[in-house]
């Protein structure tokens, strides 16, 4: 039994083995080849039937190219990528576009991820189209059907983009994502750019759709706050790597690396007795093109010890389900 089957999520619909992507960097006019970005380097984890996945981290820690390589959106430099079961790590264009149907992403802006050019009905329909999916009839009821469904009325099919709010437009683009009934969903920070309020709703309608279609996600954002809600479990990223993964509960209550307690700490907790202790990052995240030796994050770790500089700390099993990268765990 895998974590995801023991979290009670059922089989896995997603395992990511050992997934690197780093980007060649080019210099002057003969585009040299002057070094390598490592955005992603060796990243594990799966998710299960109908569980979310919350990967947090700053930006820049790679948790986007993540996303996007899974869905195959670029190519993975080393690494497996499973999708239920079946391996699509280097699959051709073609034999990619069935399992492109089983999963979608929702993009973080709303606005520049909608076509201005189409009306709502056209964009939540037009995968439909392209994948040549019933008659033409049958894909105006389907897609009348998720406007319904995602919080939008059929009279708002024919409207366009800018006629609708932020949180509409987001609503637009779950329901573009719903369309071809995906088992797997990515969203990428995809309520980072709506008011407070209205990020709520959002997580609360992923949430309803979760129950209904048993979808899972691999849900990205900056900020615990916001993956608290949704997640089942958290996989907390720094410059390419996973440094704690565990579930959310343990993850909130009792986190065991420095990082997740710096990110931590920004949380407001609800209850003021609760306080959480202040630990506030300093500098920024270094680059990844030269990340630091040793634990990546030594150079802003108020614990960093002389080997913390030298050797990098493997991400360890430290009790069933729960893994840590720091020597001191
Ligand atoms: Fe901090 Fe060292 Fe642990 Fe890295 S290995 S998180 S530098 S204590």
């Amino acid at each position: 039994m895998n974590a995801a089957q023991e979290n009670g999520a059922g089989p896995s619909v997603l395992e990511v083995e050992g997934l690197k992507k780093h980007f060649p960097v080019k210099k002057g006019l003969l585009s040299r080849h002057a070094g390598k970005v490592y955005a992603v380097d060796g990243v594990s984890f799966e998710i299960g039937h109908g569980e979310t996945l919350g990967l947090v981290g700053e930006s820049g820690c790679g948790k986007s190219t993540v996303g996007r390589t899974v869905l195959r959106l670029i190519d993975p430099t080393e690494g497996t990528i499973r999708l239920s079961g079946r391996d699509v790590t280097h699959l051709s264009k073609t034999d990619m576009r069935p399992v492109r149907r089983e999963m979608q992403i929702i993009f973080q802006d709303p606005y520049s991820s909608l076509n201005p050019r189409m009306s709502a009905g056209d964009i939540v329909g037009e995968l439909l189209r392209v994948h040549g999916l019933g008659t033409s009839a049958e894909r105006q009821e389907w897609v009348a059907e998720l406007f319904e469904r995602v919080g939008l009325s059929r009279a708002q099919m024919d409207s366009f983009p800018h006629e609708f709010s932020g949180g509409q437009r987001q609503r637009i683009g779950i329901a573009r994502a719903l369309a071809l009934n995906p088992k797997l969903i990515v969203g990428d920070e995809p309520v980072s750019a709506l008011d407070v309020s209205i990020q709520a709703q959002v997580i609360n309608l992923l949430m309803d759709l979760q129950q209904e279609f048993r979808l899972s996600y691999l849900f990205v954002a900056h900020d615990l706050a916001v993956v608290e809600h949704i997640s089942h479990r958290i996989a907390v990223m720094y410059l390419g790597r996973i440094v704690e993964y565990t579930d959310k509960r343990t993850l909130f209550t009792d986190p065991q690396h420095p990082y997740t307690e710096a990110l931590l700490s920004a949380v407001p907790v609800p209850d003021p007795r609760l306080r959480r202790k202040k630990m506030v990052l300093q500098g920024d995240v270094p680059s990844p093109i030269s990340p630091p030796s040793g634990c990546h994050f030594h150079t802003r770790c108020p614990y960093a010890e002389e080997r913390c500089r030298i050797e990098s700390p493997p991400l360890r099993e430290i009790a069933p389900g729960h893994t840590v990268a720091c020597h001191l765990r």
